[in-house]
Parts: structure tokens; C-alpha cells; sequence
């Protein structure tokens, strides 16, 4: 057996201890005589998991008690239509923040909903810099503010929660959540897909203060209704009871490796080290602003774009997979969540230095 090191933005690589568990367990899961993947999402082993999972997760990232925690299905992507639908209630604009594709796509998507203004956009910048929230235009009335936290794309990360005037912040955190310690209070709705940094992909966890539910519009779906979801569990349907599983394992994996404070600095360490050589390189380029710049997500371009092809190949073929840049920015991208380990980073590095070297 052959594991490669594996770039990918989602769906990404996974903790191999987390893995080596859920084999083990694969038949027989702690001598229930079954797999996760065969059991009654009512039955007792698998309200245990769910338990476990909602306990760790507040754990992690220290969730106040008013805030529900959901475990929903249809990805960020739903989201986008769903989050205007379950906040606005009787308002009708809601504020968004333009950093790259991601929120620009949430903004698309809320439109046929309400007012969707545009706060901020990084959009003169080709998305390499992030509007200072000074100049943000936050209207009062509007029913909630939403950005991206990291622009998974673009490589672009916010490094502090923005203060936006007492509106209900919400947040899509799909490439970043777990990676830092954050204060779970300065959020009305975090939101984010499984797939980049907490396990397969399958569940969209949706972090919401309880005074924000209770407004949904009729016309949703009862599955996509926050309060509905949150009055039973997340069990208004069968749930992906699999990936719930698996969700629970890696975050079990993180509470073994410290928490959160642990990984902001492993994150810190293997970011700033790909950094660096990007920066004293002469065949790569990163164009983000410095503080802006991604601990997860970091695309770079080869000045010599002829070599791009050869680069990718020689890459797979020294173990170094998924470095293909995404097909709207190009050029390359190393996604670098928890689960890659330091040893990984260093051998992309060594690549690309034996790369330049001889090219
Ligand atoms: C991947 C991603 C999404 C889309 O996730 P889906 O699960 O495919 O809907 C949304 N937002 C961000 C920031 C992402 O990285």
C-alpha cells in the first residue's frame, strides 16, 4: 500500500489514524456486531455517536449553551439559499461581503430572496486583499451580515472576526473551521461542509444563535428549516449517518492532538514555511497581500507557464498529489487543512526547490 501526500481542496486528505480506526471498525463497530454504516439512526449505538459528536464539537470550539448546533445535509451550497429564508423574517436586506468566489456565489444565491447588499468587495484587487471593515458599508436594517472566512479559491483568509456594528454576523467557514480557536459568540450562524477540514464529506454542521430561529419562511422545505431541525436533532430525515461517524472521529483525533490552539499553530508553522519559498522563489508567485494570505488554501502560479504541465507530472510522480489550481484561477494550489501532516509540506518543498534547481 502506497498513501500519497494529497493537496486536494475538498474532498480532502483525512488524519490516517482516523482512517486505521474507522477500518478497524469497519465490520464491528466497539462489538455491536455491525457497521455505522448498518445501523438504525434511532438505535441506542447510534444516538451515542450523534451525542458524542454534538459534545466534542462544542467542546472544540467552546459553543455557548445558546447556541443550537445542526448536522444537515445539501452542503454549503444550500445553504446560500437557505440562510436568507430561515433569518430574514420580517426584513428584507441582508448585507454581503465580496472576497472571491465563494461569497460571491452566496450573494448570487440569496438574491431571489432579499435585498442582498454589497457591503465590501475585493473585487478591483483580482480578490487578492480583504476590504478593511472601516470601509465597509453596513446598513442598519439589514437582517445579518455574511462573508467567507477563507476563500478556499482565491487563498485568501480572514485573520480576525470583523466587528460589524451588532448586525448578526454569519459566516461560511467550510475551508477554515477547526483550524483556530475562535470566539463562537461574535457569530449569529457559522456554517460549514465537512469535506475540507473535519471528515468526508456528506454533512453541513450549522452553528446558530437560538434568538435567530423562529423566522423561517414558510416555503422551506421542513428539512432545511433550522428551528424544525434543531427540535429534533437533525433528524427530521435520516440522517448521513456515516459521515456523522466519521466527523466524530476526527474530532476526537484533534482533542488528542491538543485542540484547537495546538493546530492554529501547526497551521501557522506549515503555512509560513510554504510561504516563505514561494516568496524567495524566482519560478513562483503568490499575489495575495501578506496579511490576507491562507494558512489552508495557498495557490501560487509558475512565471515560466510552460512548465506548469511538467511541474504537475513530476509532482505525482514524487508522491505530491492534487496540486492542480482550481479551473476558474488556475496556476496551482496546495491545500494544506489539519489533517496534512508537517512531513508533507516539507517534501512539497523539497519538490519545488529540486524543481527550480533543475528547471
Ligand atoms: C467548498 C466550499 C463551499 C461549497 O461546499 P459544498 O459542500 O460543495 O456545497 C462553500 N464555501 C466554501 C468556502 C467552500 O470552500
Amino acid at each position: 500500500m502506497t498513501r500519497t501526500f494529497n493537496f486536494s481542496a475538498g474532498p480532502s486528505t483525512l488524519p490516517e489514524a482516523v482512517l486505521l480506526q474507522a477500518q478497524q471498525e469497519m465490520l464491528d463497530w466497539q462489538g455491536s456486531g455491525m457497521s455505522v454504516m448498518e445501523m438504525s439512526h434511532r438505535g441506542k449505538q447510534f444516538m451515542s455517536i450523534a451525542a458524542e459528536l454534538e459534545s466534542n464539537l462544542r467542546a472544540l470550539m467552546n459553543i455557548p449553551k445558546n447556541y443550537r448546533v445542526l448536522f444537515l445535509q445539501g452542503g454549503a451550497s444550500a445553504q446560500f439559499s437557505f440562510i436568507p429564508q430561515n433569518l430574514l423574517g420580517s426584513k428584507t436586506k441582508a448585507c454581503y461581503v465580496k472576497t472571491g468566489t465563494w461569497s460571491k456565489k452566496a450573494f448570487k444565491d440569496a438574491k431571489p430572496y432579499c435585498e442582498a447588499l454589497v457591503s465590501a468587495s475585493s473585487k478591483h484587487s483580482y480578490f487578492t486583499t480583504i476590504p478593511k471593515v472601516a470601509t465597509w458599508e453596513i446598513e442598519s436594517t439589514a437582517a445579518y451580515l455574511h462573508y467567507v472566512s477563507n476563500e478556499t479559491i482565491h487563498g485568501v483568509e480572514f485573520n480576525a472576526t470583523p466587528d460589524v456594528q451588532g448586525l448578526p454576523l454569519v459566516c461560511d467557514m467550510s475551508s477554515n473551521i477547526l483550524s483556530r480557536p475562535i470566539d463562537v459568540s461574535e457569530f449569529g450562524l457559522i456554517y460549514a461542509g465537512s469535506q475540507k477540514n473535519m471528515g468526508a464529506a456528506g454533512v453541513t454542521v450549522v452553528i446558530v444563535r437560538e434568538d435567530l430561529l423562529g423566522q423561517c419562511s414558510k416555503n422551506v422545505p421542513p428539512v432545511f428549516n433550522y428551528e424544525e431541525q434543531a427540535n429534533n436533532q437533525s433528524m427530521l430525515n435520516t440522517p448521513t449517518t456515516y459521515s456523522w461517524y466519521l466527523m466524530g472521529l476526527v474530532l476526537k483525533w484533534l482533542q488528542s492532538q491538543g485542540g484547537l490552539e495546538v493546530m492554529e499553530q501547526r497551521n501557522i508553522a506549515k503555512s509560513a514555511k510554504l510561504y516563505q519559498v514561494i516568496d524567495a522563489s524566482a519560478l513562483y508567485r503568490n499575489s495575495v497581500e501578506i496579511a490576507s494570505r491562507s494558512r489552508m488554501n495557498v495557490p501560487f502560479i509558475l512565471t515560466n507557464e510552460a512548465l506548469e504541465t511538467e511541474f504537475l507530472t513530476a509532482a505525482e510522480a514524487a508522491g505530491l498529489n492534487e496540486l492542480k489550481g482550481h479551473r476558474l484561477v488556475g496556476g496551482m494550489r496546495a491545500s494544506i487543512y489539519n489533517a496534512m501532516p508537517e512531513s508533507g509540506v516539507d517534501a512539497l518543498i523539497s519538490f519545488m526547490q529540486e524543481f527550480e534547481r533543475t528547471h
